[in-house]
């Protein structure tokens, strides 16, 4: 188990100076009072199991800043496992929750879980006092509650972030596994309130996730920076700028062989002059990225065949250049089948026509170094005409709201999550199934050719984020959840 310190960032007065975000800030340290007060003389223990990547680890930073700033109390800390075999466990967990996967787990599996989880209780059992709340996110620590409840007299909650709207056989089979484990809390915070198993649903709390918009995500940047950025990962081709020298050699590439190689910055994709269409996520079959480039070979080819060249709509489609980024699988510990769905992405990628290719980026982000990673992906963000985030299953898509945030307009599935997040016609697209390659083609030839709605979906997008979204409204439920769940 390890302890976190989080970094100094932003402060209430910097978001309170931006406008859009005056009244947002104002209401909640008028609302938050009353809960602060309630909590004092308590610590509360976050505990995940990453302090990089995937959402939590992107949030838990900002949200412990401002509740510090306010005088509360509030540690992070995260498991540690050596075990691929835990990890891969986990992750079939995850998957289950989303109903994938064959929903078989076995007393093997559970002793795994429980093993990796009592290593890493000694250091929680030293820091954690009687009185304090915990909050335990994700699968991967959950067997923690039992074993700190039997030493410590603490309130837990359990933080889900993942979710399937329907019942399955498989998630079914999963909670079942889970139950042992899911009796010891106090409490349980999900993310929708379908999202909870209908056993635990007296005892939820619902938390939408949120961004932060002032990290280095989502923070502004002019054009210029965003360039600077992008060239200097060596994304960009031919700028002369020289801005920043640290990004250089961050960004890995999928070449057309199936290789991976650091960008070139002087022979590399010319992104800035040319429409481009994003995705970034992790290596998850879920996210949906196998089909976002079938989908997007599908518009250039019928484009080619049905398209006038003469017309602006045909050069616009015919420019335009798919990105699609994920983590560097060298620096992610805790998702061994990223590897894997990386290297199926990267076989369909070598088999693609050699003139497509050169439209289509798999980039490799630098995960390990989370300010470079942030920037480059709050770049790429900015600089594309429109964010896709086509996943078979989402719990809540942090990515979608970002992209919101920056005003860019998006092209989302129907997953459970995003469609609570994105109002079609108003903020993007909701795309009904992520597999049909023929409508997610369609939509997102429509969405090049109609920049005007696009305008229009940026702006309201950035307004719904504002209202619903932001690290405000959600520090408010959780400390309304936390002062009605202590011990
Ligand atoms: N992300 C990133 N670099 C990557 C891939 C993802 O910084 O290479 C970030 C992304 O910007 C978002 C988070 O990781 O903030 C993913 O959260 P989301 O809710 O979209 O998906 P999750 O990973 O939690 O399923």
């Amino acid at each position: 188990m390890q302890k976190i310190n989080v970094k100094p960032g932003a402060k209430l007065a910097d978001y309170k100076a931006y406008g859009s975000l005056y009244s947002s800030v104002l209401d909640f340290m008028e609302q938050a009072k009353e809960p602060i007060e309630s909590l004092r003389g308590r610590t509360i223990w976050m505990i995940n199991s990453t302090a990089i990547g995937g959402g939590v680890a992107e949030m838990l930073p900002s949200q412990m800043r401002i509740l510090r700033e306010l005088g509360v109390s509030i540690e992070w800390l995260v498991i540690e496992a050596e075990k691929d075999a835990f990890f891969d466990l986990t992750k079939r967990i995850h998957n289950a929750i989303h109903g994938s996967g064959n929903g078989i787990f076995t007393e093997e599996d559970r002793k795994i879980y429980e093993e990796v989880n009592q290593n890493n209780l000694s250091k929680a059992l030293e820091l954690i006092k009687d009185g304090d709340i915990v909050v335990v996110h994700d699968p991967q620590p959950m067997p923690l509650a039992a074993m700190i409840k039997k030493k410590k007299n603490v309130s837990i909650i359990w933080r889900c972030h993942i979710g399937l709207e329907e019942d399955t056989e498989v998630t079914d089979a999963v909670w079942k596994f889970l139950e042992p484990y899911t009796n010891d809390y106090d409490h349980f915070v999900f993310s929708l309130p379908s999202y909870a198993p209908k056993s635990l649903q007296k005892r939820t709390s619902i938390i939408p996730p949120a961004i932060d918009p002032l990290s280095h995500k989502n923070r502004e940047l002019q054009l210029h920076k965003c360039i600077g950025i992008l060239y200097q990962s060596g994304i960009l081709d031919d700028h002369k700028a020289i801005l920043y020298h640290r990004y250089k050699h961050l960004v890995r590439k999928v070449m057309p062989d199936g290789s991976f190689d650091f960008l070139d910055a002087d022979k590399n994709l010319d992104l800035i002059y040319r429409p481009i269409i994003t995705e970034i996520s992790r290596w998850d079959r879920l996210k949906g990225f196998k089909e976002l480039m079938e989908a997007f070979i599908k518009m250039k080819l019928d484009n080619r065949k049905n398209g006038d060249p003469k017309s602006l709509e045909y050069k616009r489609i015919e420019m335009t250049l798919l990105v699609m980024g994920g983590p560097d699988p060298a620096f992610v510990s805790d998702d061994p089948e990223g590897k894997e769905v990386l290297q199926e992405l990267t076989e369909t990628y070598k088999d693609v026509d050699s003139n497509m290719q050169n439209d289509i980026a798999i980039l490799l982000l630098p995960l390990d170094n989370p300010k470079e990673n942030a920037l480059i992906v709050n770049a790429l963000q900015r600089t594309s005409s429109f964010i896709v985030q086509n996943s078979i299953q989402e719990g809540f898509g942090l990515t979608a709201t970002e992209a919101m945030w920056k005003r860019k307009p998006v092209l989302v599935s129907n997953a459970a999550g995003l469609k609570y997040q994105v109002v079609h016609n108003k903020t993007g697209q909701i795309n009904p199934d992520p597999t049909d390659i023929e409508s997610l083609s369609k939509t997102m030839a429509y969405m090049l050719n109609h920049p005007k709605e696009r305008d229009k979906w940026g702006f309201n997008g950035q307004l719904r984020v504002i209202q619903n979204f932001t690290l405000f409204s959600q520090l408010l439920s959780w400390l309304e959840t936390l002062s009605k769940n202590k011990a």
